[in-house]
């Protein structure tokens, strides 16, 4: 049975599509067989992977609105051994259509379980909120990976996560737990990424990687290739930094 792990942090720009993409490449790099699932309506986690817009015939608005299965949803990505089930822009009117609908929280689950056996990690890129879509990811998930960006306000908007999370334990998936906190684009020359790291440990404790993304200009090229880090610069600070965070969510799960 797959491991289903959400990425989430309702701020935007935390790296949680970068993460998405890069851990899905590095684990099926590694050997795992590996399905990222899009759920932000901006489609970056598909774009990011060499997906055409234009080339996309159902994505995961017709998983969650229409019930739509997702099986066939499934496409291949541009590294092998990861694919994805695709985002496009249609996905922003889901939460307004999905709020008069039965089952409303739980369609992401209903779909997961379809395909789960056919992977080894399932990753979902959740949008910068704390909606509907969000939900049906915690509710589908075995567990959330928090990337957190390494600046000052890092923790800030936390609190209302963990609500969140928590709100999902007690009605939908009392089972859910943490996968790790994640540091992200730490600028090595100041002092204030430093002592923000250790803020982040000071309150989640052994939860946190002991991996920590750099800024890397690479990482951000890469996506506009359509390429995870490790096909667009193997040889990257980016690359290996994620591929030590591969290595470190397995330890996890041995
Ligand atoms: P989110 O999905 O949380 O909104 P993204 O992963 O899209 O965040 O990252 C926001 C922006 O920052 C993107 O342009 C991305 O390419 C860039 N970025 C993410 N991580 C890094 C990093 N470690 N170094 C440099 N740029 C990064
Ligand atoms: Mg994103």
């Amino acid at each position: 049975m797959g491991i289903v792990i959400a990425l989430a942090n309702q701020k935007g720009g935390v790296g949680k599509t970068t993460t998405s993409v890069n851990l899905g490449a590095c684990l099926a790099e590694l050997g795992k067989k590996v399905l990222l699932i899009d759920s932000d309506a901006q489609g970056n986690a598909t774009s990011g992977v060499g997906i055409h817009k234009a080339k996309i015939e159902k994505d995961i608005y017709d998983v969650l609105v229409n019930e739509y299965p997702i099986a066939e949803t499934i496409i291949p990505s541009s590294h092998p051994g990861l694919d994805i089930v695709p985002a496009t822009i249609q996905l922003s009117g889901a939460e307004i259509e999905l709020t008069s609908q039965m089952a409303r929280e739980s369609r992401l689950l209903d779909a997961v379980k379809e395909i789960k056996d056919r992977y080894d990690y399932i990753l979902i890129d959740c949008p910068p909120s704390l909606g509907l879509l969000t939900i049906n990811a915690f509710s589908a998930s075995d567990s959330i990976l928090i990337p957190v960006q390494s600046e000052y306000y890092a923790l800030e908007g936390l609190s209302q996560l963990m609500n969140t999370i928590r709100l999902v334990q007690k009605h939908f998936n009392p089972d859910l737990k943490i996968e790790g906190v994640l540091m992200t684009m730490l600028d090595a020359r100041t002092n204030l990424g430093t002592q923000v790291v250790a803020e982040v440990q000071n309150y989640f404790k052994n939860k946190v990687y002991k991996t920590v993304i750099p800024r890397n200009i690479r990482l951000s090229e890469a996506p506009s290739h359509g390429k995870a880090i490790i096909d667009y610069d193997p040889s990257s600070r980016g690359a290996e930094e994620y591929m030590s965070l591969a290595k470190e969510v397995l330890a996890a799960h041995d």
